[in-house]
């Protein structure tokens, strides 16, 4: 009987210090997940603080941490010039006015309507220019918005049987589908 008690008290005590051993486990898991939140919280805020000591140093020649700066500055522009590789490799320009990206053959920018390629029709003076010269169809429209409608509704109504891409409209003035979050036309350079 002894033996068998014995017995029965050591598989208790091993079952007991399996279940100890599990929750241990799971309460070091716990703790050690904590651990790991609270580091990338200091991380965060560690960058938070280093990016505005950089923006705040990087010009001071003589700065404690004018090496690390140096280095930072280094690191973004060449970020910045194999960004422009990467651009130039998938055939994206960027407006020289405001830095937006131009959809494949724009001949205006999108973003702020400055006009970053020539026509595709001979046209040397640029439509935004004086008004003096050429008098190209979304010109005179341009300057007398009034009669712009008129002009505009059988477009429209053509182009609206069209399929449509998502993510796109129509210019009201040339017609051409353009992406919806266009400010200006990239092909006739209207307001929309
Ligand atoms: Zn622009
Ligand atoms: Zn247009």
């Amino acid at each position: 009987m002894a033996f068998f008690e014995q017995l029965g008290k050591t598989i208790n005590d091993a079952s007991d210090s399996l279940k100890r051993k599990t929750q241990n486990f799971t309460e070091v898991n716990s703790l050690e997940k904590q651990v790991n939140s609270n580091q990338s919280v200091v991380q965060n805020m560690y960058a938070e603080i280093g990016r505005a000591y950089y923006e705040a140093h990087k010009a001071d020649e003589q700065d404690v941490y004018a090496e690390q700066c140096g280095v930072i500055t280094r690191a973004l522009n060449q970020i910045a010039q194999l960004q422009d590789q990467i651009r130039i490799k998938k055939g994206i320009q960027l407006c020289p006015n405001c830095g937006a990206q131009l959809a494949p053959g724009s001949v205006f920018c999108a973003g702020c309507g400055a006009q970053v390629a020539q026509p595709a029709q001979p046209m040397n003076n640029a439509p935004q220019g004086g008004g003096s010269g050429m008098q190209a169809p979304n010109m005179q429209a341009g300057n007398t918005v009034p009669q712009a409608p008129v002009q505009q509704a059988p477009v429209q109504q053509t182009d609206n049987n069209a399929p449509q891409m998502p993510n796109t409209r129509l210019c009201g003035q040339c017609g051409s589908q353009i992406p919806a979050d266009s400010a200006f036309c990239p092909v006739c350079g209207q307001r929309i």
